[in-house]
């Protein structure tokens, strides 16, 4: 498996951000975790985050230092976050380095003990990749809901895990948690 095709291989797998062993990151020595927004935390059609996330949020505050990181603008980002007070990094341009900085520098999150948990291969997986950074791939939230370039960059992932099967299967069912919601696209 070549160099390339690594860096879209998650380190973890879960079906939600509320299937991840926080507590089992925290014991090995992750500190920061940087959350996708759309189809990760909520659906892309669903204007704010909803009351369980932000318990959720809450809660993994106690221990981690969390960040919003999205590839939307401003608007979207900023109603979804309300009055959180969470940190919110819109127009990340996600797998371009910049966004992942700016995270970093706003938060003091140092990428050897960060995870970025994430919908998409192309963007969070890469991207957080690029940045040394570890990255938890989940399943997304309302597929349907995808904009176009989102359903292009789900083509190309379809590749890549097409690729990654055929070259070691066993790392790909060990990497990914298939079902027919993926592979319907
Ligand atoms: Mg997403």
């Amino acid at each position: 498996m070549t160099r390339l095709t690594r860096m879209f291989m998650p380190d973890l797998s879960a079906t939600s951000v509320w299937d991840i062993p926080y507590d089992e990151l925290f014991k090995q020595g992750v500190r920061s975790l940087f959350f996708d927004l759309d189809n990760t935390l909520i659906a892309y059609d669903e204007p704010v985050l909803t009351i369980e996330s932000i318990q959720l949020i809450n809660d993994l505050q106690k221990r981690f230092v969390v960040v919003i990181i999205s590839n939307s603008g401003q608007k979207r980002v900023e109603k979804a976050l309300g009055n959180s007070k969470l940190i919110g990094i819109w127009h990340a341009k996600k797998p371009l380095k910049s966004g992942f900085k700016k995270a970093i520098m706003r938060s003091g999150a140092d990428p050897e003990t960060t995870m970025l948990i994430g919908d998409q291969l192309l963007t969070d997986v890469f991207g957080g990749h690029r940045m040394s950074i570890m990255t938890c791939l989940v399943k997304p939230i309302k597929i349907k809901s995808d904009r176009f370039v989102t359903r292009l960059n789900r083509r190309f992932e379809k590749m890549i895990k097409h690729r990654i099967k055929r070259l070691d299967p066993d790392l790909f069912a060990k990497t990914f948690l298939e079902d027919e919601h993926h592979d319907n696209l």
